[in-house]
């Protein structure tokens, strides 16, 4: 999609941070991060948010979760991590193409 910034990323148009790479997803360091490891997975092909998920998407949500389950100790997230899928305007999502923040490195409160 035009002037995505996370297509225009995906296709290694404008850098990135890159820590994974595959024909379909890529996972890289979040320009302002909020903790002390803070990643971003995206599939390569664009679409918001999962309102807008079909079973080949949904397969491939699948398949990047299961990656960042197998990776995510070699990021530095061991002793565990927080997922983050904001999806739309109230909740704060900034960039309208699907991405699912990777927040760890540090002790994540759980609070109002
Ligand atoms: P959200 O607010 O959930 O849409 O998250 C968007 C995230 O993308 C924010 O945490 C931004 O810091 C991050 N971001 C925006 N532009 C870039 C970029 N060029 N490279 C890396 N991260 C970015
Ligand atoms: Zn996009």
């Amino acid at each position: 999609m035009e002037n995505c910034v996370f297509c225009k990323i995906a296709k290694g148009e404008i850098p990135s941070g890159k820590v994974y790479e595959d024909d379909e997803i890529l996972v890289f360091k979040d320009i302002e991060p909020l903790t002390k490891i803070h990643l971003l997975c995206i599939p390569k092909e664009h679409f918001k948010t999962v309102a807008e998920l079909d079973d080949a998407r949904a397969a491939l949500l699948g398949r990047a979760l299961k990656k960042i389950g197998k990776l995510a100790p070699s990021w530095g997230l061991e002793n565990g991590y927080r997922l983050v899928m904001n999806q739309g305007e109230e909740a704060g999502q900034s960039v309208p193409h699907l991405h699912i923040h990777i927040l760890g490195g540090e002790r994540l409160r759980w609070e109002k």
